[in-house]
């Protein structure tokens, strides 16, 4: 009877700060969007509430309406009334929270960054929850993402998480296939896929034109690193990225950029100094566009995180035959396994990895990437393919959040029964 109520039809709903393509910072809203997609294609019922912020992409918004049902939620021990929207993304059902709110808490032109971050999305917390309540809706799941939770991603709460670890679970995410395909993807004049990967070839050379790199050697490896730049991201190993590929001959591309002030104070003298360098260009802003591109056109993408609880990069590269050289940590490590590696079944090698946070780990990891694609042409073009068949499909992921769901509309419900 158990098994029956397990396997039904959800109701989930996502709380969410981002959702691609409207309102996409970094990963979290490729996530917010794929994961839905694929509960969606399962058969659940699926809903998202997002702030309505003054940004987001418009157009891609489709039917946006305002409900004749303003929402009222409290802060700071005030009552105060939302505009609820309701659109589609994507074909998902979108709620869109406007806080009727003098500091205007999501007309600032950005997503994130302001000074009371803090405040904006613990109000947007407090009325999402209100939407749901005063709307009579239901849900099985409620499912908060990053900055919700934030209090818990666990910071000072170490041995708190800990005694309840039998509660957590990590689950890998996907990518969704259909945004991330270089065989259809509008973003690409040449587009090309694991059997033909000539167009691969003709990327980069529109990308060398577009950045006023060097063409004259087309087997020269291009580097690159599609990043938001922040200590989480390993900045000082990317800085040295930029000085050691240069050394070992290749060309190397930044696509980036920082909230925090110093650190893009910092790549903004880096990129003046490569301005019109024939193998180096850092491109310090967010650029959807350029950075298909640019995964398209690269040979190899470096991911040196400090920590990173799963990492979307690694697997995009990998979609579009750039091979990720990666630090061994979180989902990069459950995702990218060392070519060198002995120890590891050769069926599952796409990629190198280092260990140690430091200068000398990543050098060597980029040296050997290096050798392996001068000495080995044959070894690398198979590598290539090998990479861009792998499934990073949001399928196999999506089945495990919906038996986790269900555990955990299982356990719940037994709970109220007791
Ligand atoms: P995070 O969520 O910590 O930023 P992920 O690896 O999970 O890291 O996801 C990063 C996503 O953001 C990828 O889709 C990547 O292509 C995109 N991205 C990061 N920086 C930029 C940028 N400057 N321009 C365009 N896309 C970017």
């Amino acid at each position: 009877f158990l098994k029956l109520t397990l396997v039904g039809r959800l109701h989930v709903v996502h709380i969410a700060a981002e959702m691609a393509p409207v309102a996409k910072v970094g990963g979290l809203g490729d996530v917010v969007t794929g994961l839905s997609k694929a509960l969606q294609k399962k058969g659940h019922l699926v809903e998202i509430v997002l702030p309505k912020y003054d940004c987001m992409n418009y157009d891609l918004i489709r039917d946006l309406k305002v409900l004749d049902m303003p929402v009222e939620s409290e802060y700071d021990g005030q009552p105060f009334k939302n505009k609820i929207w309701v659109g589609t993304v994507e074909g998902l059902p979108v709620y869109f929270i406007e806080p009727l709110h003098p500091s205007k808490f999501f007309w600032r032109g950005q997503f994130y960054g302001e000074h009371d971050d803090f405040k904006r999305f613990s109000f947007f917390s407090r009325a999402a929850l209100e939407l749901l309540h005063q709307a009579g809706k239901r849900p099985d799941i409620i499912h908060c993402h990053d900055w919700q939770t934030a209090f818990v991603g666990g910071r000072g709460l170490h041995s708190t998480l800990k005694s309840h670890s039998k509660k957590f679970a990590g689950i890998l995410n996907g990518i969704d296939t259909d945004a991330w395909n270089p065989a259809t993807d509008p973003f690409l004049k040449v587009k090309y896929s694991s059997n033909d990967i000539e167009g691969k070839a003709k990327n980069k050379e529109t990308l060398r034109r577009h950045l006023g790199l060097s063409s004259a050697n087309v087997r020269q490896p291009l580097v690159a690193c599609i990043t938001r730049l922040v200590p989480q991201k390993g900045v000082h190993l990317i800085r040295h990225a930029i000085y050691r590929t240069l050394e070992l001959g290749g060309q190397f591309v930044l696509l980036g950029s920082s909230p925090v002030p110093k650190i893009q104070r910092e790549f903004e003298d880096i990129a003046n100094h490569f301005k019109t360098h024939d193998h180096a260009r850092l491109v310090l802003k967010y650029d959807e566009s350029l950075s298909h591109l640019i995964y398209a056109a690269s040979d190899m993408l470096i991911i040196p995180s400090l920590f990173e609880p799963c990492g979307l990069t690694q697997m995009i590269a990998m979609r579009y035959g750039s091979i990720p050289i990666a630090r061994k940590t979180g989902g990069l490590n459950d995702s990218v396994f060392d070519v060198d590696d002995d120890t590891i079944p050769v069926l599952y090698r796409n990629g190198f990895t280092f260990s140690a946070a430091d200068e000398r780990a990543f050098s060597n990891a980029l040296g050997r990437a290096f050798y392996h694609y001068n000495n080995d042409g044959d070894g690398w073009k198979q590598l290539v393919q090998k990479d861009m068949k792998i499934d990073f499909s949001w399928d196999s992921s999506a089945s495990l959040y919906e038996e986790l769901y269900a555990k955990s509309v299982a356990s719940a419900r037994s709970a109220n029964l007791t």
